[in-house]
């Protein structure tokens, strides 16, 4: 096959929800559909459940899982199709952002009852502002929820989205029906007893037809009829362009766990969906059809095995082809690499690969040199964009807790941030070190890790942090940005990055500071 014909051929895409929607079901069934597995059940959750085993246990059993299911590709109707997780958990929601990079698009999965839930309207936030395609999955209607029209004004309401349904539920919970295709203009039938099977869509162009009657109930088809005409007046018709940049979103209605109105997503989905998008470097646009290759590291994970400091660094290929052995430059360090047994994923194995290509993702076995954001090339110098670290939101000094092993505990905080479990940020006045993160749980995740994999013990101790602000000053050589280092000292610090930051103890304080110093200006995120 052409190198043309594989990039085409590509579908890299998340799915993304608030836990319990439905995400893990509904991975499962697309997999069926490719083959990829053979029964329901093989897909294990990455769901961190608080209960019975103790939270590090929990994490260490779900890193297990998540490496296997970091990447799920599976081949449908000659489309390769790369799933790539994103935990639901809001702790690891940082993940998930990253994550969100290295996608060409996404589908969103709501809960029919529970309706548009917070973890959804960050990630969706994130999609929204970079213009990522979406697409909506309604799920579980198979159970009484809300109804269709005002959980699609929640969506546009709640998620800033502008929809337009491509399928549409007949009854819902006890009287569901089934769907009416909008897009292939059939009827799907629901049999609530006929579960695990996908049911035979039935043609159904004019649905004045009394035949539609006989089918779904005289009341039930003029309910339908209604529903379709308002469809009709107060939705956008599906415009494919509008959808790939990111300014309309379809939506579909369905069971994933009754594998009800998948296959009608996915036949959508990899008709419509973008094949390998290119992207922004801080040089120039990449388009996936140059010959050469580039990619950039957006996740990196630790293996389970504790007597091996082995990490794998997932590359998204965003041109060119990737060869075994071929040698690349890492950007940052001006080095070249060559990759020997470098891994690709299919369905839940991971194997060696001879060759990748755009869309794809690889999964390199590191000894620690890479952090996210890398960038690879055959050459060229190119930084590509879009990882920015948001503020933490729990701070906490570390501290060393056995005096010997002052050297592992340096060394595993410092791998442990390029994976991006967490921020560290050197106060400027002490040189103590505060460990920012997005979850409580990352402290367990820390301590856990640095004891366990580098032989190192840390201690925590409360810090009045309220927000990291990345700060920029207009003019570094003013005499407000001189008064405000002055004033501030205390509060002042410097990232990994070696970028200035304020540790600011209040909501108020940041106020305060804007006010005082307008030219010296403060950002939630490293990226300005
Ligand atoms: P995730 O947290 O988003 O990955 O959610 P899961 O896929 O693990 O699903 C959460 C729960 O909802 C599980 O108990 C599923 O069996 C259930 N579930 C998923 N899809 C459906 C559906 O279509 N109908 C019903 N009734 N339950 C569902």
């Amino acid at each position: 096959m052409s190198f043309l014909k594989e990039i085409q051929r590509r579908r890299t895409f998340g799915i993304i929800s608030h836990p319990d929607a439905g995400k893990t079901t509904l991975t499962e069934k697309l997999l069926l559909f490719g083959g990829a597995i053979q029964e329901a059940g093989a897909v294990k959750s990455n769901k961190i459940k608080k209960g019975a085993t103790s939270d590090f246990m929990e994490i260490e059993r779900q890193r297990g899982i998540s490496v296997a299911t970091s990447v799920l590709a599976f081949i449908y109707k000659d489309k390769k199709i790369n799933i790539l997780d994103t935990p639901g958990h809001k702790d690891f929601a940082e993940d998930t952002f990253r994550t969100l990079t290295a996608v060409d698009s996404v589908i969103v999965v709501i809960d029919v009852a529970k309706g548009v839930e917070e973890q959804t309207e960050k990630l969706v936030e994130v999609c929204r502002m970079r213009k990522i395609p979406i697409i909506v999955f309604i799920n579980k209607m198979d159970r009484e929820g809300k109804d269709a029209f005002d959980l699609m004004d929640e969506v546009e309401q709640k998620l800033g989205l502008s929809v337009t349904p491509l399928s549409f539920p007949i009854g819902m919970g006890y009287d569901f029906k089934g769907i009416y295709n909008i897009y292939e203009k059939k009827i799907n039938l629901y049999s609530g007893d006929n579960k695990q099977t996908v049911s035979k869509g039935v043609e159904f162009t004019d649905i004045t037809t009394p035949e539609l009657d006989k089918i779904i109930g005289a009341k039930s088809a003029e309910t339908l009829r209604e529903e379709l005409e308002i469809v009709h007046e107060v939705y956008p018709d599906f415009d494919k362009d509008e959808y790939l940049k990111g300014n309309l979103q379809p939506v579909f209605f369905g069971s994933a766990l009754n594998n009800f109105g998948v296959k009608e997503l996915l036949d959508c989905f990899i008709e419509i969906a973008p094949s390998p998008q290119p992207k922004m470097s801080e040089e120039r646009l990449v388009d996936s059809k140059e010959e050469t290759l580039t990619g950039f590291v957006f996740k990196i994970h630790a293996n389970m095995d504790p007597n091996h400091r082995n990490r794998i660094a997932f590359v998204k290929i965003v041109s060119g082809m990737f060869k075994r052995n071929a040698p690349y430059l890492h950007v940052r360090q001006g080095k070249k690499l060559k990759f020997s047994s470098p891994n690709a994923f299919f369905a839940e194995k991971k194997e060696i690969v001879e060759e990748s290509y755009p869309g794809d993702i690889v999964g390199l076995p590191d000894t620690g040199h890479f952090k996210i954001g890398d960038t690879l090339t055959e050459g060229e110098q190119l930084n590509f964009k879009g990882i920015p670290s948001f503020s933490p939101e729990h701070f906490r000094y570390v501290n060393n807790a056995d005096p010997l092993k002052a050297k592992q505990l340096f060394k595993g905080l410092d791998q442990l941030m390029d994976e991006g479990v967490a921020q560290l940020f050197t106060l400027d006045i002490n040189g103590r070190k505060v460990v920012g993160t997005v979850g409580a749980l990352q402290f367990e995740v820390i301590q856990y890790r640095l004891e366990h994999e580098y032989g190192a013990k840390c201690s925590y101790e409360n810090v009045q942090v309220h927000k990291a602000c990345w700060v920029e000053p207009e003019n570094p050589k003013s005499e407000e940005f001189k008064e405000f280092k002055r004033v501030k000292q205390r509060y002042l610090a410097t990232d990994k990055q070696g970028q200035l930051v304020f540790l600011a103890d209040s909501a108020f304080s940041i106020q305060m500071t804007q006010q005082k110093y307008p030219t010296v200006k403060l950002h939630f995120t490293s990226e300005f």
